[in-house]
């Protein structure tokens, strides 16, 4: 809005500094607000302070009675009651997300769900790269979709991951593309039920009419349901049914059959990842690159070419017949189970634990004990995970001290044909600062084994 001069952007973390950079850019004085001190990058502090505003910590009500719109990072909930007073003052409050839809006059695909967002975002930027125009890939991928968009035009495309907190705020968004590809309970301490969960998801389609694509997961008994909310064109995709038009599986081969358009695209077999999980990622891609314009051809060869995101059962390498595979991104158990399942062959050693999330441990036990060889614990979790191990009759298991025990165990015990899975039900606070710091020291730990093995 042209009137809005002075903006608070709510957060500075990557969204917040992306968006505060970008709304100085365009002239405006931008306060940058955070609960907790920052030390801003030289070149932002700059760009602020050249339009009178500036890094704010504290006292929020005084900056907000200054400013005619808030711009909210992901982790702000909208219900905080000095946003909700400032709202009822007139003070404009709206998403990064929104922000950048409203600068960004090119097309756009969103894609949200419970798991699997950044490996499909990621495969769907690879094939967006294909066309002869100018494409991005941003939102909560770690990239602030605000700023990822800055110098596109009318003809680009950029596929957005989107979260449930990002789409919590939106007025206007409306993407060419939507996708939802899953939902299973999460983040229950911001949206407390998940009908609210849910109607936040929904949000990603809920502007769309018949001229934008709704592309839904079939599979999904919840997800399935949700056409009758959307006004958009409905796409959906199945692994397990041969829809009569959309995306799905046919004896291990993927098709797309749209109007005029029926295409093979490629066979299971040929792609470097795996899992059911990943087919429906890959299923959910391919009706985005196809409402983009990539052509049959350009997608498989962007499959095939596809090596999977860092931290989600990332292989490693192989010693001595035993391949070794990193699964940091696994923070609860549901991704646990996921990578059990996998491995259709079993026979893992599993690497678990971590910063406990306390949540229920039966399901992944029981897998576990069908699925694992042994089971090596550490962490704080460890003598909880232990209990429910003991419980669940996982045949062995093995609790140890470091973070580097676990592997020199894994190492020690491993014979083909066992693989080596670090996948840890756990965030990792306990001992790192994130989950990619502890994919990145169990990639090295391996490969210094390696190293030694040779
Ligand atoms: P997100 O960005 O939604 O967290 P990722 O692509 O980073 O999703 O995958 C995170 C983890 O979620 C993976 O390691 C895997 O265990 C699980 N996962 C990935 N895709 C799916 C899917 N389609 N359905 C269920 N679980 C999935």
């Amino acid at each position: 809005m042209s009137d809005i001069q002075k903006v608070m952007v709510f957060g500075a973390g990557i969204s917040g500094k992306g968006a505060a950079a970008e709304l100085a850019k365009q002239g405006k004085t931008v306060f940058l607000y955070d609960d907790s001190p920052k030390t801003l990058e030289p070149e932002l502090e700059a760009a602020l302070a050249a339009k009178g505003g500036g890094f704010v910590c504290g006292s929020l009500e005084a900056v907000l009675n200054q400013v005619q719109q808030v711009v909210l990072s992901p982790a702000v909930p909208l219900n905080l009651p000095a946003l909700q007073k400032a709202q009822a003052a007139g003070v404009e409050v709206i998403t990064e997300v929104e922000l950048a839809w409203r600068n960004y006059p090119g097309h756009m695909i969103a894609i949200t769900g419970t798991n699997g967002k950044t490996t499909t975002t990621t495969l769907v930027g690879e094939m967006l790269k294909t066309l002869p125009v100018k494409t991005a890939v941003g939102g909560n991928i770690g990239f602030a979709l605000s700023k990822e968009v800055v110098g596109l035009d009318r003809n680009s495309w950029v596929a957005a991951e989107v979260s449930s907190y990002q789409m919590e705020g939106i007025r206007n968004f409306c993407p060419d593309v939507a996708v939802v590809l899953n939902l299973t309970p999460d983040h229950m301490e911001r949206h407390k039920t998940m009908d609210e969960y849910g109607r936040c998801k929904r949000n990603v389609f809920i502007n769309q009419t018949a001229r934008q694509v709704t592309v839904l997961n079939y599979d999904d008994p919840e997800v399935r349901t949700w056409g009758k909310y959307s006004k958009g064109t409905l796409c959906y995709f199945s692994r397990t049914a041969v829809l009569p038009e959309g995306v799905y599986m046919k004896d291990g081969s993927f098709f797309i059959k749209w109007k005029n358009t029926a295409a093979e695209i490629c066979h299971k077999s040929e792609l470097q990842i795996f899992g059911a999980h990943n087919e429906e990622n890959v299923l959910a891609a391919i009706a985005c690159g196809f409402f983009a314009g990539v052509t049959p051809e350009d997608m498989r060869q962007t499959l095939l070419d596809f090596k999977g995101v860092e931290h989600r059962i990332e292989y490693v390498t192989t010693i001595n017949g035993v391949p070794y595979y990193n699964d940091s991104k696994a923070t609860n158990t549901d991704s646990v189970i996921k990578a059990l399942e996998a491995f259709s062959g079993g026979h893992i050693i599993l690497l678990a634990g971590g910063h406990d999330k306390m949540t229920p441990l039966e399901p992944m036990m029981r897998l576990v004990s069908e699925k694992a060889d042994l089971l090596i614990l550490l962490g704080e979790a460890r003598e909880r995970f232990y209990e429910a191990a003991v419980a669940a009759h996982v045949p062995a298991i093995i609790v140890v001290d470091t973070f580097k025990e676990a592997v020199e165990t894994a190492y020690a015990k491993a014979h083909a044909p066992q693989v080596v899975l670090l996948s840890p039900a756990c965030s990792s606070f306990d001992m790192f600062h994130d989950m990619g710091e502890r994919g990145r020291y169990f990639k090295k730990l391996v490969r210094d084994l390696a190293k030694e093995a040779h």
